[in-house]
């Protein structure tokens, strides 16, 4: 069976059901295996951090503390189809989600999909939308019909949405991509970030983005936290303050209560459904928990596990870190092969303690958390 006919079938709505039980006792092994510090299959998803520069400047983006790692070394389009065509290839991976910062920052984005494409694999890829133009997404859906999602964002109307993403034009470039996408129809999925500053513009977004080809809505809190959660969690992890990457910032947190946040977010929800847009909580643990999530608290009440687990994330110099806030390399793949790097002592060792741990201070609001009873969906 080929890639394309798997991811169908195991993301069918028909065959989901059938499959969950499967799926949840799979991950059930796979955290036993973590907490006895066993190796763990490589997963069939990859996440390509394929630039970190960006030309926005937004105000919840961890990567806006953290601009010394923008220098980092980016693979040129030859090391990428080195790496694709020669160090990932065996592993029957079946989709790629390409990411940055802003992955549209390259200027041979469109090559690039096309090498891993015709390596047999999906794309979704994220966007802040600023840069998409007609000639690239028709570069780019010439050349494959393997783009499985593309995510986007939309914080608000536009003086909203300017001053939250820093660059006065903005909303006028997100807006005129949606545009582009409608008339390609090309659906998306739009992300969300509830601030204080956002609350009244969040509840109309489902007004002003039902005449565009959405397919739903995520709405997420932003994911802030102080210097003692940074100590905490490298404490648990070993790893320098600077190579944990998260947003740390007083001035973001809420200063309206945790009810009204969460009367923004039910009635986006209410306002989606009225127009038959769908809107979901990002992580969807926070249907479950949104008192624990915002107020930090989630580790004392749930069970937690990590979604990067089922994901391998490759940075831009092609070095393998577990997720975009923590940065440890644990090796590259320039030079190493992924079975060495995946199942090495220190990544083990470094999974056991995230799920001993209960997860990290600086995960508590983190889009990727997950309940570990339920598993990973
Ligand atoms: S839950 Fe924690 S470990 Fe997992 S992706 Fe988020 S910050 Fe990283």
């Amino acid at each position: 069976m080929n890639n394309r006919l798997i991811e169908a079938v195991r993301t069918s709505r028909f065959t989901r059901p059938f499959l969950e039980p499967y799926r949840m006792a799979r991950n059930r092994w796979i955290h036993r295996k973590i907490l006895n510090g066993e190796s763990i299959p490589i997963p069939k998803s990859i996440a390509f951090e394929v630039t970190q520069r960006c030309n926005l400047n937004c105000k919840m983006c961890f990567y806006r503390q953290h601009k010394t790692e923008a220098g980092l070394k980016e693979l040129t389009i030859k090391e990428i189809g080195f790496l694709f065509r020669e160090k990932l290839s065996e592993n029957g991976f079946r989709n790629c989600f390409l990411t940055g910062s802003e992955p549209f920052m390259r200027n041979d984005i469109e090559d690039i999909i096309k090498i891993i494409t015709n390596e047999g694999m999906e794309i979704s890829f994220q966007t802040n939308g600023t840069l998409i133009t007609e000639e690239r997404l028709k570069k780019i859906f010439e050349s494959s019909n393997r783009i499985a999602l593309i995510g986007t964002s939309c914080e608000g109307f536009e003086m909203v949405h300017n001053r939250i993403r820093g660059r006065s034009d903005a909303y006028k470039r997100a807006m005129k991509s949606l545009e582009i996408f409608k008339k390609k129809g090309i659906s998306v999925n739009i992300s969300v970030i509830v601030l204080d500053e956002n609350l009244k513009d969040v509840v109309k977004l489902p007004a002003l983005l039902v005449d565009y080809s959405v397919n739903q809505i995520d709405i997420g809190l932003v994911a802030n936290y102080n210097d003692d959660e940074v100590r905490k969690s490298s404490l648990i992890t070993g790893f320098d303050s600077d190579e944990i990457h998260t947003l740390v910032s007083e001035e973001i947190e809420y200063k309206n209560s945790l009810k009204e946040i969460q009367k923004t977010f039910y009635k986006t929800i209410e306002n989606g459904e009225n127009r038959g847009l769908k809107v979901v909580f990002s992580p969807a643990l926070l249907n479950k928990c949104f008192e624990g999530i915002f107020n930090r608290n989630i580790r004392e009440k749930c069970l937690l596990t990590c979604a990067g687990f089922f994901s391998v994330r490759i940075a831009p110099d092609a070095s393998i870190i577990h997720c975009p806030f923590l940065r440890r390399s644990f090796g590259n793949l320039l030079d190493t092969s992924l079975e060495t790097i995946w199942n090495s002592i220190e990544f083990r060792e470094f999974r056991r303690k995230l799920l001993v741990s209960n997860m990290l201070p600086t995960c508590t609001r983190c889009g990727k958390l997950r309940e570990l009873s339920k598993g990973i969906t």
